[in-house]
């Protein structure tokens, strides 16, 4: 049954049935078909795969997003080849993914010219995880690598009174010879903001060191690290330095607002931010090395060798597998989509 996933019953909907239902909801709410079509698939595919924090859940904060007009459904993105590898974007406050989708004949001629794209995103709304922006180019056979300077104020390194980050994420993909590719995506928080919701949601504790509450001090309670508190980074003052790097790429190179910034733009209550993302996408075969798949494949058995055996992707392309046969189970989230 569905109880991996925190669902009771044997209740399953396949995938384009999920993704028709998103996108009729997103469309309703003023999208166009054509950013519909993208924001759906990639939030079908988060569910499907088992990222439940940025599935489903998270549909009901596009729709207010677009309601309220703060997001632009209808967005075209304006695309700027800055130089053979260099792509500029300018979401126009639309959603990231359908900005990346629009941009993408623009990054396979700097793939295919070059061997390398970096795309600079700005002025765009990204409210998803990375790693279907990411996977696709693996599947490509590129390595690729993102990071999202996210917008909500969120995130207290030690030493700082007040949240100056928010959970910044970094993901990296790279194909592997004769296996699905390895993809990782992370927050460089020590809890995501959408799993400390659900958690939150749900009425759960979260271990000492994930957060504190509005005074500074350590707590277990997500109610207390969400108002008021903030969550810390992951690794002490590594993972600050990290987010640091992300902020300076994603926001400060891409022409994007610091998460301070945009924190204090945005609306009461405003599920997503107009953030700024940046991707580097490189062919390894212009690395000199054509022999680049062969050898990823070797290191990662070694490592599956060596007692590593849980490698980043595995649960969600078990989920995936799983899904393709039975579908994906329906949770209550799903079920109030469907109503
Ligand atoms: P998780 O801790 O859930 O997972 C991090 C990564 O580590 C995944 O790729 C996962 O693979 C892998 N992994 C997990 N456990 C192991 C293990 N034991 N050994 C090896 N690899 C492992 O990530 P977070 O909770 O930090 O983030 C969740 C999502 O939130 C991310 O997708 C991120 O992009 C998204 N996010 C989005 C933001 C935005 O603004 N749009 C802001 C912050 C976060 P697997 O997938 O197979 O489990």
């Amino acid at each position: 049954d569905g109880s991996a996933r925190g669902v009771s019953g044997d209740d399953r909907i396949s995938f384009d049935d999920l993704v028709a239902a998103i996108e009729s909801r997103l469309t309703a709410a003023g999208a166009s078909p054509s950013v519909a079509k993208v924001l759906a698939a990639n939030c079908a595919t988060c569910e499907r795969d088992g990222t439940l924090s940025h599935g489903v859940f998270r549909v009901a904060g596009y729709l207010d997003s677009l309601t309220r007009g703060w997001a632009d459904g209808v967005a075209e993105a304006s695309v700027d080849v800055a130089g053979p590898s260099y792509i500029r974007i300018d979401g126009r406050n639309g959603f990231a993914q359908p900005a990346l989708a629009q941009a993408r004949p623009e990054i396979d001629q700097a793939l295919g010219d070059t061997g390398v794209a970096v795309i600079a995103l700005r002025n765009s709304h990204h409210f998803s995880a990375l790693w279907p922006d990411l996977e696709s180019f693996a599947r490509e056979g590129r390595v690729a690598m993102g990071m999202i300077a996210s917008g909500k104020l969120a995130v207290v390194p030690e030493g700082a009174t007040r949240p100056v980050f928010s959970t910044n994420p970094f993901g990296f993909a790279t194909p592997v010879a004769d296996a699905d590719p390895v993809v990782f995506d992370f927050s460089t928080s020590s809890m995501s903001h959408g799993d400390l919701q659900l958690l939150r949601a749900e009425g759960k504790e979260v271990p000492v060191g994930t957060g504190v509450d509005s005074t500074g001090a350590d707590t277990t309670d997500p109610n207390a690290i969400l108002d008021g508190g903030g969550i810390r980074p992951i690794g002490g003052h590594k993972g600050a330095l990290l987010s640091f790097m992300i902020e300076t790429l994603a926001a400060g190179l891409t022409g994007g607002a610091f998460t301070y910034e945009i924190d204090a733009e945005a609306p009461e209550g405003a599920h997503t931010f107009r953030t700024g993302q940046l991707f580097i996408v490189i062919d390894p075969e212009r690395g000199g090395n054509d022999a680049y798949l062969g050898r990823v494949r070797e290191f990662v058995d070694m490592l599956r060798d060596a007692g590593m055996d849980r490698q980043p992707g595995d649960r969600r392309y078990a989920n995936r597998a799983e899904a393709a046969e039975r579908g994906i189970p329906i949770t209550d989230t799903i079920r109030s989509l469907l109503d």
